[in-house]
């Protein structure tokens, strides 16, 4: 059975540590935390979710696409298109806070599955910008960082920035 995971909030340092890569795929540990991260950011409505968010400091996301949810282990981004766009985006570890974020438009990424067979695609558009806001969790990078404008939730930010919530 898959459990909800409790959610790291802004500012806590968890957020900021650089993440360790994944070594052993197989044990039940290890299954049982994709699944639960996979509940976790369903039951929240996230577009995805990075292990540092629930407190983990291991190289491992979760996206929820319309095709359901994938799981990417070890991810690297290994091309960047020159295109990029701006949109608007939140984060399950700074809720209701949003901002005008620049990503690649197109990238190519590589991972591990949650069997280890290593993947390789092309994403585009939301799917690659959803991508970049978890990777960047992984290296401790917050969109808050790479926001050009906060659009929704100042004040919020502002009053979390004097809380710890580790
Ligand atoms: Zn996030």
């Amino acid at each position: 059975m898959a459990k909800l995971l409790p959610i790291t909030y802004f500012p806590c340092k968890d957020l900021r540590k650089k993440s360790k890569k994944v070594v052993d795929f197989k044990s039940k540990e290890f299954q049982q935390l994709i699944l639960d991260m996979d509940k976790t950011m369903q039951e929240k409505d996230g577009l995805g979710l990075a292990a540092p968010q629930i407190g983990k400091n291991i190289n491992m996301v979760v996206i929820n696409t319309s095709d359901g949810s994938i799981v990417l282990i070890n991810p690297k981004i290994m091309r960047k298109s020159w295109k990029k766009e701006s949109a608007e985006e939140g984060c399950l570890s700074l809720p209701d806070i949003y901002g005008m974020v620049n990503r690649h438009k197109i990238i190519r990424v590589t991972a591990f599955d949650k069997q280890g067979k290593k993947i390789k695609f092309i994403a585009e558009d939301l799917f690659a910008r959803v991508i970049q806001h978890e990777i960047d969790h992984l290296r401790g990078v917050l969109f808050i960082d790479k926001a050009k404008e906060i659009t929704k939730g100042k004040d919020k930010l502002e009053e979390m920035k004097k809380n710890d919530y580790c």
